[in-house]
């Protein structure tokens, strides 16, 4: 299977390569470049989805269409929507007066009012993204 939308590089000194949006020019190769100065212009084919280019890959950058997900959610996904609120590096869903929504198979609830949401972000089913402070620390 290819994608039209990338395009493969080569380098035919070295062998790096790389997977590039096909909108972005034509490239040289960064290590001939910082290796001996000299500019070697990489060579471009359609990517294929088997590429798994040493240099970057603009595919792991493309983001998924954000979809909603409605109840009902299972044991799992509710645990996982409790850690996504209680994590502490990404904001919780609240209520409007500003009570942070509790999870349950059903929907979000609120511990203090009768505010009900049944709605999240389908990525959220999955917990919460890797805290960003940790991250960083172990580089
Ligand atoms: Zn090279
Ligand atoms: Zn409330």
């Amino acid at each position: 299977m290819t994608n039209e939308a990338y395009l493969y590089w080569e380098c035919p000194d070295c062998g790096w390569d790389t997977v590039l949006h096909a909108k972005k020019a034509g490239q040289s190769c960064p290590l001939c470049a910082s290796d001996s100065g000299h500019f070697v212009r990489l060579r471009a084919r359609p990517a294929r989805s088997t590429d798994r280019p040493e240099g970057p890959d603009d595919r792991k950058f493309e983001q998924p269409v954000l979809t909603r997900s409605t109840p009902p959610w299972t044991a799992e996904q509710v645990e996982n929507l409790g850690r996504w609120q209680t994590c502490g590096w990404v904001h919780p869903y609240t209520c409007p007066n500003g009570s942070t929504l509790l999870p349950r198979e059903d929907g979000w609830v609120c511990p203090h009012c009768a505010y009900r949401q049944t709605w999240c972000w389908a990525p959220m089913l999955n917990g919460p993204p890797p805290d960003p402070v940790e991250m960083l620390r172990n580089g």
